[in-house]
């Protein structure tokens, strides 16, 4: 049996970012099996979403975040910079004990698909205890417990068992990175350590980087010229390595960071609110791989990641002085494939095209904001919100219908975060 979304207008993603104005798309286990004219392609036995009013993209894919980190939404609005350099430690997030965070990890997730969101690179310590509420959500995900040498040995113990548990696949939903806290946080050869542990095992490494002004000044004290020196030396400047945020970078490094490959995931919102600085995004974009990503919910607080692309745009054009700088459809494949090819992943995800897996968001088309349809794209990026979400599918499963969870009750799972998640 199969799933066939019929009639959808699709915008596939695929390298000439096609648009198929009235298309079914047929869906055969974990596998978009084909792609016809609308009304061609379902068989008597199969399950039909009728999307004949209807926009279907790839699932957005979400390349940094920290599901379990849920509780701290409006825990800390219009801090100085120092309040963060300080180790990212919310005031009263002691009031939360693991067990609190990986119990709100399923909502989380829950949001994440709410949202249009099919894949998330999701990072914290604890990961070995994190993750199985991240795979049992449904989403895709890559997995990485974060190592920090500042105070006491790096805990590979952790970091190994989220590896040996997942491996470093990524043509399973749920597989391992390997995680470095930052560049400040971890010595150099913890930092090589992780390098040399990625090239063995073929795992990506995800890391914080230049995300504050103490953090390039400790790598300088350290003896390199800047964050991208750092990375240099320490063997993580690669194509395997995605380096959150970026923002403190010299003009030098970003004008020699294309030639290493390393991909970046930009995190607009939250960037803006702890630092008030973004990265200069027109002159990477198309030079670098850059994805997407919300962070977690102390600094953003929303996990919207079609904000998060319009933040990106509007920005990024100010940045620029340019007005042309970052069309519609650079910032859709940023969205979905650019995302997906950051976390190695574009060969299986990112795209609506045969033999790929069916992570797929279908946008209802009787929301005001997605009317009228001169430009798909565009609405995607400039005027949908969460709320236009249908029906989500990860590896061809149904994990959102109609706006509504198929695996549990939003309604509850809000009830939990409000309890537990109070401050006691
Ligand atoms: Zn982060």
């Amino acid at each position: 049996m199969a799933i066939v979304l019929t009639g959808g207008a699709v915008l596939t993603v695929n390298a000439a970012n096609e648009f198929l104005p009235s298309a079914d798309i047929r869906i055969e286990g974990e596998v978009i099996a084909a792609l016809g004219p609308a009304g061609s392609l379902a068989r008597p036995s199969d399950t039909l979403l009728d999307c004949s009013e209807a926009l279907i993209t790839p699932g957005l894919v979400n390349v940094h975040t920290h599901a379990a980190t849920a509780f701290y939404r409006g825990m800390a609005e219009d801090q100085p910079r120092e309040f963060w350099s300080a180790g990212y430690a919310m005031p009263g997030q002691e009031s939360f004990t693991v067990e609190d965070h990986v119990l709100s990890v399923r909502a989380a997730c829950a949001e994440f698909l709410l949202n249009g969101v099919t894949c998330i690179a999701d990072r914290l310590g604890n990961m070995d205890r994190i993750a199985p509420g991240i795979e049992a959500s449904g989403i895709r995900a890559v997995v990485g417990h974060s190592l920090v040498d500042a105070r006491a040995p790096a805990d590979w113990k952790t970091a190994d068992a989220v590896i040996e548990r997942y491996g470093t696949d990524p043509s399973c939903r749920i597989f391992a990175g390997i995680a470095p806290h930052a560049l400040d946080t971890c010595s150099d050869a913890l930092l090589r350590e992780c390098a040399r542990r990625a090239e063995k095992t073929g795992a990506r490494v995800f890391i914080h980087v230049a995300q504050n002004e103490p953090e390039v000044a400790a790598v300088r004290r350290r003896g390199h010229d800047g964050a991208l020196a750092c990375l240099i030396a320490t063997g993580l400047a690669t194509p395997s390595t995605v380096a959150a945020h970026a923002i403190y970078l010299s003009d030098a490094e970003f004008d020699a960071w294309p030639t290493y490959g390393i991909a970046i995931a930009h995190c607009p919102a939250s960037n803006l609110k702890i630092e008030a600085r973004t990265l200069p995004l027109a002159c990477l974009a198309g030079r670098v791989t850059i994805g997407l990503g919300t962070d977690w919910t102390a600094s953003n607080n929303a996990m919207d990641m079609l904000a998060e692309a319009r933040l990106a745009a509007l920005v990024g054009k100010m940045r620029a002085d340019d007005p042309q700088a970052l069309p519609v459809q650079q910032m859709v494949r940023m969205l979905t494939i650019d995302g997906a090819r950051a976390l190695g992943l574009d060969g299986l995800t990112g795209s609506i095209e045969v033999g790929k897996r069916a992570d797929l968001v279908v946008f209802d088309g009787n929301k005001l904001e997605a009317t009228p349809v001169h430009d798909p794209a565009a609405n995607l990026i400039y005027s949908l919100n969460p709320r236009a979400v249908r029906d989500v599918l990860v590896d061809g499963a149904l994990l959102v219908r109609n706006g509504k969870l198929t695996w549990d009750d939003e309604a509850a799972l809000a009830r939990q975060q409000r309890t537990r998640g109070a401050r006691r």
